[in-house]
């Protein structure tokens, strides 16, 4: 069976096709630029770059590449589309209906419609992907996998915010959680990797990418993540703020006669590392200013790895103890120094960093916890694609 996975962004789309005989991706690919002068797709097949550069006035004509790419004679991966057994879809935001995976029907539809309000940068393009593979692939079963769906298990007094209760009855105003696939993914491997059912297993993920948050695992289950109704809230990010006292919000419209968009995109677009460092939102760049001496630079890591030790120690307070902690996504792949210095003064819950380990290799799954480390520390690279074309497989056999 062979899966198309589609991420659909507002000018952007990624897309794998996944063999499900070996979880083997067969293409993967990018559009960029869709509705915009200029729009290009890039498509890689073992390495090798496929690139067409020609107008896409909306998705639909993007999606329409993307099939004509992968049954291309000379660069494709597939004679016909009917190859194609199924799409998943990556969709950001599936409120409370949807703890699961799900096919999508016309009732799907009309809900993804509903979450707008909710993730109204994020779920239109989604809606507007999964219409254009419907025109095109009309007979092809559709699968929506949302990042909200795993912290569908957090309890009431989790994400209830201490607000009026009716703000969450009304406008739907609680903790939803994001990189869900991510954070069920990398949980799972790593249950496999500590050679334990997961069900037994209390895993803390730590997903630093640009955006980026923690999630504790309990028994498989996500009970507290750190991205609450936006992927606002948490840790300090890229250029997100995180979690940051909500009378400042006030403060600055109140004080610098800020808008509500300048003060969005203040706490979106110019806070996190980038705010602090005023250099980069890219951790490589700020760890080589910190490396020069750069104090903005030092202290915008500082305050990220406090933030995310931060995390970790009350994780392991929500679930009464930790057996692994893992590290995924960019930074969380890529950078020793950050996992180093996040680990740092954890001790005291059993976590034990090898240097060594840490530090050699990357791109593959690996342990970085010393031999007598209590818990056991882990990079695994993150595989949201994988997992949405797993969700698929089962769902559409079902
Ligand atoms: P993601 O959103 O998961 O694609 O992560 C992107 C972020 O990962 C980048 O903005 C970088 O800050 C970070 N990153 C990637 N590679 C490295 C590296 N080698 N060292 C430090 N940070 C990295």
């Amino acid at each position: 069976m062979k899966i198309l996975v589609i991420n659909c962004g507002s000018s952007s789309l990624k897309y794998q096709l996944i063999d499900m005989k070996n979880e083997n991706a067969l293409a993967k690919g990018l559009v960029e630029r869709i509705g915009i002068e200029g729009s290009i797709l890039t498509q890689k097949v073992n390495g090798e770059k496929y690139i067409i550069e020609q107008p896409m006035k909306d998705h639909k004509d993007a999606i329409k590449l993307v099939l004509d790419a992968l049954v291309d004679k000379e660069h494709g991966v597939i004679s016909d589309m009917s190859e194609i057994s199924a799409v998943g879809h990556r969709v950001v935001h599936g409120g409370e209906k949807y703890a699961k995976s799900v096919l999508i029907d016309d009732e799907v539809m009309k809900s993804l419609e509903d979450c707008i309000k909710l993730a109204p940068l994020h779920n239109p393009p989604n809606i507007i992907g999964i219409n254009a593979c419907k025109s095109l692939m009309p007979n092809t079963p559709m699968v929506a996998v949302f990042d909200t769906a795993f912290h569908q298990t957090i309890p009431e007094y989790a994400y209830i915010y201490p607000i009026p209760y009716d703000l969450y009855k009304k406008h739907g105003i609680r903790k939803y959680g994001f990189h869900g696939t991510s954070h069920r993914y990398v949980s799972q491997v790593a249950a496999e990797m500590m050679g334990k059912d997961i069900k037994d297993l209390k895993i803390i993920t730590c997903h630093l990418g640009n955006g980026a948050s923690i999630c504790a695992v309990d028994g498989g289950k996500s009970v507290e993540t750190s991205m609450g109704f936006t992927p606002l809230e948490g840790i300090a990010m890229g250029t997100r703020s995180g979690s940051i006292d909500p009378a400042i919000i006030t403060f600055l419209m109140k004080e610098l006669n800020l808008s509500i968009d300048e003060v969005n995109n203040l706490i979106n677009k110019k806070s996190g590392v980038y705010g602090i460092s005023g250099l980069s939102s890219d951790f490589r760049d700020i760890e080589m200013a910190a490396e020069e001496g750069k104090h903005r630079s030092q202290l915008a890591l500082d305050v990220f790895h406090y933030k995310v030790k931060r995390f970790i120690g009350s994780y392991a307070a929500v679930m009464g103890g930790v057996d692994c902690v893992v590290f995924t996504a960019g930074l969380g792949e890529n950078a020793p120094l950050s996992r180093s210095e996040i680990c740092n003064g954890l001790e005291f819950l059993g976590i034990k960093i090898d240097e060594k380990k840490n530090n050699e290799g990357r791109g593959f799954a690996k342990v970085i916890s010393t031999e007598d480390s209590k818990v056991k520390v882990f990079v695994i690279p993150t595989d949201e694609e994988l997992m949405i074309a797993r969700d698929t497989k089962i769902i559409v056999e079902a």
